[in-house]
This record gives structure tokens, C-alpha cells and sequence, in this order.
């Protein structure tokens, strides 16, 4: 037992922080498990930004059992239901996509909320966290869930297991959505997304990755991938994948793929270039991808073509940050700006003891990758 007042050396701060990522990863496979056992194993799904006329809900946030009793309760009733945020790959998993009213994505990133939903005609589910502020215009059309709570908004409780959107589908067919359909683009004019490139969809083509790269056809994997946010510096990470050159391949997951998602940046043997894992949490799909491709060239992560260029915003973000750190995993590039909290000693265990190194230009990181 530790003395009140005594203080941890770096090493065993270190050794504790190692640990909490190791729980983490503990906590994203509890996670994978329940949404692959329940909803099945994502597939590769083409998700239109077209928001059809008439009443329609949009989803936010990651919690795809509220998604389920959504679509549940609304099915037959003339009203859409269209994903948001990081609920995206939510369009990947069978026991979702098998509804008819699922249409597809509205908006992007969290940080356009204010934007994005103000005076649209519908309400909108939040189902996790990254609520902002809401404007006036949009407030009375809010419903939060679960942990998601802000004054004066309504919420959606659980009641023994159950949730009832009754409030929610009303408000919905009240507001009664636009008189037309709307053709929305994401940030770079692009109209449809990909997603459903989850663990199981990359490990089913895995021999076809595993020989590319043998024969010269795949020259490096990026993750690319993280937390969006309103700072201009985030623009990197579009011209990073912009510039990356068609023999690679680029993973992505989190919110920060808004920045490029509706890009077509081609395919390379019968696949997309880029390929989305899913959500923030989907990390732990993008690990297990790492290590079977490890074990399949028996290699180390780190020895693997594959290069980490991730964004931070949030918490969870740091969380997810530490689970690679516990596995060992090295020389990630870390934006836009590094977190408050790394000070000076921090960065020097983070750059001596993981080689972990800040976003310069994307010019000048991708000549330091692939030389
Ligand atoms: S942690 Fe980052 S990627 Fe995940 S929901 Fe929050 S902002 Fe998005």
C-alpha cells in the first residue's frame, strides 16, 4: 500500500497505464462480441447521403440495440430512418441492413451537428455521447438516450429492458421530413459512403492482401483514422489519404474518416482502396487484422507495411490510444495537435520507449514512410 502524498516513478506509471489499455482492449472485444453476435458480422454495404421526401429519423451516436428497437418500432409506418455520425457502419450488419427503412447517412462528423441539424424537418436519437450545445432551432426535436442527457432535452428512458420511441416516432411524422428528395454530398462533394470492412470482411480476403503484398501489388497499409473535430489542421488527414499512392490501401474508422469517406480514391485488386472498419470502438477489429496479418507473414506488428496515422479528440479516443500502446504497437503519427495532458516528461517516454511521432505535413510524413 502507497503512502498518502507518495509519488509513482514514470516506470510505474508507466506499467499502470499499460495496463488500462490492456482492460480497454478487454472492453472493445466484450463490445465486438455483442454487436457480431447479435447483429451478425458486417458485410461491405454501399450507403447512399439521398434523403428521400417524408417523415424520417436520423441516428446518432454508436449504440446499435437502440438502432434495432428503432427500426423495430417504426417499421410499416412510412417513416425513414437514416444513420449519422458514428453510426455509419451501422448500415454494415445484417441483422440491420435487413430492414427496408434503413435508408442511408445524413450529414457527417459531430462537430456539424449545429449545422447539420438545424431546422431539419425530423428528430434526431442520441445515443451516445459528442452532443453539442443544441441551437434553438432544432432543440424541441432532440430525443436523448441511455447516458446522453442534456437540460431541457427529452429523454428516452429504459424501462426494464425496454425503451418506447413513441414521442419519437410522433414528433416525427408531426415535422413530416422534406417534400422532396434531397441529394446531400459528404465534405468533399462525393454522394455515397462504403462501409462494412469490419475484421471478418478484411480476414475472408486475407490470402488475396497476404499475396498482393508478396508480389509487390500492395505496398503499404494505413490506418488512417480517429476523431474529427472543427480544427482546420484536421485537413491533413484528407490530403494524407489524397496523396496516398494507388498501390496502397487505407483502413479507416471513428469520426475523422468524414474527412475523406466520400472520396473515390479507386480500388486495387477487386477492392476499395479505402476500407472502413467501423466505429472509434472497431479499433479492436483493426488489432485483430494487424495480428493475423502478423502472424500470417510471422512478423512482429511493428515489422508489418502498415503505418498508424491517427487523430485524437476525446477520452475514448486516449483509451484506444494506450490499448496500442500496451500491444507494443509503434512508430504511430499522432495529430492534429498532441493532448493537453502530454507534457514534457510524457513525450519522452511516449517517443523513447513507442517512437510515437506528431503529423508534420502529409507530404513529408508519407516521404518518411515509404521513403
Ligand atoms: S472518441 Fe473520437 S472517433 Fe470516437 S466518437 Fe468520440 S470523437 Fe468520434
Amino acid at each position: 500500500m502507497r503512502a498518502i502524498g507518495e509519488t509513482h516513478s514514470v516506470a510505474e506509471w508507466l506499467g499502470l497505464i499499460m495496463e488500462f489499455g490492456q482492460v480497454n482492449l478487454k472492453c472493445m472485444a466484450l463490445l465486438d462480441e455483442a454487436n457480431t453476435s447479435t447483429f451478425g458480422h458486417p458485410v461491405p454495404t454501399k450507403v447512399t447521403m439521398m434523403v428521400e421526401k417524408g417523415p424520417f429519423i436520423v441516428v446518432t451516436g454508436h449504440d446499435l440495440l437502440d438502432l434495432k428497437h428503432l427500426l423495430e418500432q417504426t417499421e410499416g409506418k412510412g417513416i425513414n430512418i437514416y444513420t449519422h455520425g458514428e453510426m455509419l457502419p451501422a448500415h454494415g450488419y445484417p441483422e440491420l441492413k435487413k430492414y427496408d427503412h434503413l435508408k442511408g447517412n445524413y450529414g457527417t462528423a459531430w462537430q456539424n451537428q449545429q449545422k447539420e441539424f438545424n431546422e431539419l424537418p425530423a428528430p434526431i436519437l442520441y445515443t451516445t455521447n459528442c452532443i453539442m450545445p443544441p441551437k434553438e432551432s432544432y432543440a424541441e426535436n432532440i430525443f436523448t438516450t441511455s447516458v446522453v442527457g442534456y437540460p431541457g432535452l427529452k429523454h428516452i428512458p429504459d424501462k426494464d429492458g425496454k425503451k418506447d420511441f413513441t414521442p419519437l416516432i410522433d414528433k416525427a411524422l408531426e415535422l413530416g421530413g422534406w417534400a422532396e428528395d434531397k441529394q446531400f454530398t459528404g465534405i468533399n462533394g462525393g454522394t455515397e459512403l462504403m462501409t462494412g470492412f469490419a475484421r471478418n470482411t478484411v480476414m475472408g480476403v486475407a490470402e488475396k492482401l497476404i499475396e498482393a503484398v508478396k508480389s509487390g501489388g500492395i505496398r503499404h497499409f494505413f490506418l488512417v483514422g480517429g476523431c474529427d473535430g472543427a480544427r482546420t489542421g484536421r485537413n491533413y488527414y484528407t490530403n494524407f489519404v489524397k496523396q496516398t499512392p494507388m498501390d496502397t490501401v487505407v483502413l479507416t474508422l471513428g469520426c475523422g474518416k468524414y474527412r475523406f469517406n466520400d472520396l473515390n480514391i479507386g480500388e486495387i485488386g477487386g477492392l476499395p482502396r479505402l476500407l472502413d472498419i467501423g466505429q472509434c470502438n472497431d479499433a479492436y477489429s483493426a488489432i485483430k487484422v494487424a495480428v493475423a496479418l502478423a502472424e500470417a507473414f510471422k512478423c512482429d506488428v511493428n515489422e508489418l507495411p502498415l503505418t498508424l496515422v491517427l487523430s485524437w479528440y476525446e477520452q475514448k479516443a486516449v483509451c484506444i490510444l494506450l490499448t496500442l500502446l500496451s500491444l507494443g504497437i509503434k512508430n504511430i503519427y499522432l495529430g492534429p495537435t498532441l493532448p493537453a495532458f502530454v507534457s514534457p516528461t510524457v513525450l519522452n517516454v511516449l517517443v523513447e520507449k513507442f517512437a510515437i511521432k506528431p503529423i508534420s505535413t502529409p507530404q513529408a510524413d508519407m516521404k518518411a514512410i515509404l521513403g
